[in-house]
């Protein structure tokens, strides 16, 4: 579960058949003849579907990089002229870049997540990328405030140059990229790279759609156990999120993201199993 990929769409696999993303290969479709259901992308569909066409997807990235870019203008203008320069740390992939393409690819074709499927779209295809809403706004708006920009992604370093292409045909700032981009070369745990950020720059704000963009503490622990570890480890998140209630929306920006994530580990094997329980019964 190492590599960007393993964190792109373990949903699509993990919850329609259990797999992890290490093991998993690429997967047609079942045949007409086999119910629509058994589609290896059908449970994710619709939440393809929100991050593509929901304008209240549009309207809360919208938001949350207005709030983001008003609280850096105050963190920024507190802070003492001489030091370090003041950074923002921003995940890639549906932070700034919308892959809503490659989504689109896999359900059109019937296909599950794989790595050499990944990068055939990270290297062919990254003119087709997309821009989160909001995010190049907010980018521009550190930039003029004289913060750097850093992205922290889990994309591999060995495809680096595409990385800058797929920045550069966003119209993104490349200035000095070789040091504010700090892509994959061994484990997906960002803290390393996080670490290195904050050393260079001041860092003032984090900005991803996946709780590990900023702490590895929020990673789920694998294996991931029986049933009661899973409702456990689930709950463990959420109890990190309110021991850190005071800084989301403060130096934590969060990006929603209803497709693929850490989120997804825990309730891999059987999704149904983890809906809220009720006493009503038909
Ligand atoms: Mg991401």
């Amino acid at each position: 579960m190492t590599t960007r990929l393993s964190k792109l769409r373990p949903a699509v696999l993990g919850l329609a058949f259990g797999l992890t993303l290490a093991s998993c290969a690429v997967t047609r479709a079942p045949t007409a003849s086999t119910s629509p259901a058994a589609h290896p992308t059908a449970p994710w569909l619709y939440a393809d579907l929100y991050l593509q066409t929901a304008a209240e997807y549009e309207a809360i990235c919208l938001q949350t990089y207005n709030w983001a870019a008003e609280r850096l203008k105050a963190k920024i203008a507190a802070l003492p002229k001489v030091g370090r320069i003041p950074a923002v740390v921003m995940d890639l992939d549906e932070t700034v870049i919308d892959n809503g393409g490659y989504q689109s690819f896999l359900h059109r074709e019937g296909l599950t997540n794989s790595s050499a499927l990944w990068e055939i779209w990270e290297k062919d295809h990254f003119h087709e990328v997309l821009l989160v809403p909001g995010a190049k706004g907010f980018i521009e708006t550190a930039e003029s405030l004289g913060a750097a920009v850093v992205y922290i992604s889990n994309r591999t370093a060995t495809f680096q140059e595409y990385t800058v292409a797929t920045l550069k045909n966003l119209g993104l700032s490349l200035v000095g990229i070789d040091r504010r981009l700090l892509l994959r070369d061994g484990p997906s745990d960002k803290t390393g790279r996080r670490k290195k950020a904050d050393e260079t720059f001041r860092v003032v704000m984090w900005v991803g759609d996946n709780l590990r963009d900023f702490s590895d503490a929020f990673a789920v622990p694998e294996p991931y156990g029986t049933e009661a570890e899973r409702f456990r480890a689930l709950e463990d998140r959420k109890d990190k999120v309110r021991e850190n209630a005071s800084r989301w929306g403060d130096d934590w920006i969060v990006l929603p993201n209803p497709v693929y994530g850490e989120w997804t580990k825990p309730i891999a094997s059987d999704p149904r199993k983890f809906l809220r329980p009720t006493a009503m019964k038909k």
